[in-house]
């Protein structure tokens, strides 16, 4: 499968083979069958396996299909896709977990954040569609159309509802997220990184906002970082962007030159920002620098503002 993305979650890493999806009577088969994979899922929490000896390595437990029989009467389930021995995987929503089955003392239900660095790239990637599907179904169980109940269908990938019709699908939120950076024809290129009030001591990163009805990309991009920072946009470039599944994010990466440097900060927002050059955004990224006698780190590789900002400190001058 073809790498589009450095980022954690993305490259989806089997078919969809949403074809299937319609087909009601092949995913019936396809779930019975020996060969399925299903993952369990628990309040949002996939179900990982506990390993011995190597603490940092996690994997999900694939399990055959018997163990829906764990996940109780009805249970939603997901088809993912598969994959390319043909094992089709689903997802399987288990109501009140697994301590009364055979399964307890496996592993547990974890955080997907918390774990998705010590996974494989191909089943964070899996988990996180599974957990944005599986939050998706938790909060559009009513039309929001006539407010009558609606059902799971086409494997997960849409609601119904029988009483007006409406048919709801999966929603994304799409998210901007840039690093400002300046030229700086004095001192050389800068990057700015801000600090939210609930970020960790010393993290600062890339801004963000979503992106509003009726705007561009671009536009969004610009308006955040004017509202946030003060900063005016003169050119924006496309990155990369990020499934974040929180409940459904799509993180849109940009590395957006402005017109100066001077910070006008909206306090509720951001905090602190900082100018970095290319060395110091090399040192933010790999274990952080001091500054003042303060400490200054950029997120970790889980998120893409890891990438943007490892993106623009890598370019040459
Ligand atoms: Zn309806």
């Amino acid at each position: 499968m073809r790498q589009f993305s450095p980022n954690t979650f993305a490259n989806f890493p089997i078919d969809k083979a949403g074809h299937h999806r319609k087909d009601p009577l092949w995913l019936a088969d396809a779930l019975a069958g020996g060969s399925a994979q299903l993952s369990l899922f628990h309040k949002g929490q996939p179900f990982l396996l506990e390993e011995s000896g190597a603490s940092a390595v996690r994997s999900v437990a694939w399990l055959a299909g018997a163990a829906r029989d764990f996940a109780g009467r009805d249970p939603l389930t997901l088809f993912l896709g598969v994959d390319a021995s043909g094992a089709p995987h689903f997802a399987v929503e288990a109501p009140g977990g697994v301590s009364e089955s055979p399964l307890a003392g496996m592993g547990q239900f974890e955080d997907l954040r918390g774990a998705a660095m010590q996974l494989s790239a191909a089943d964070a990637s899996l988990m996180a569609c599974a957990k944005a599907l599986f939050e998706w179904h938790a909060t559009h169980g009513f039309c929001s159309r006539c407010g009558h109940e609606t059902q799971s269908a086409e494997g997960g990938w849409k609601r119904e509802c029988k009483a007006c019709g409406a048919e709801h699908f999966p929603r994304v939120d799409p998210v901007a997220i840039m690093l400002p950076v300046h030229p700086h024809p004095e001192h050389g290129p800068r990057c700015c990184l801000g600090r939210q009030a609930r970020f960790p001591r010393g993290m600062y990163s890339a801004l963000a906002g979503f992106i509003e009805p009726g705007e561009s990309l671009e536009e969004a991009c610009a308006r955040e970082l004017q509202e946030e920072a003060g900063l005016v946009t003169k050119e924006v470039r496309y990155h990369s962007t990020q499934p974040w599944p929180y409940p459904s994010q799509l993180m849109i990466g940009l590395i957006a030159e402005v017109e100066s440097d001077a910070l006008t900060l909206d306090q509720d927002e951001i905090v602190e920002a900082v100018w970095l050059t290319r060395a110091e955004a090399r040192a933010a990224l790999s274990g952080g620098l001091s500054r003042d006698g303060k400490s200054i780190w950029a997120p970790p590789a889980l998120a893409i503002a890891h990438h943007l900002v490892k993106a623009w400190a890598e370019e040459a001058e």
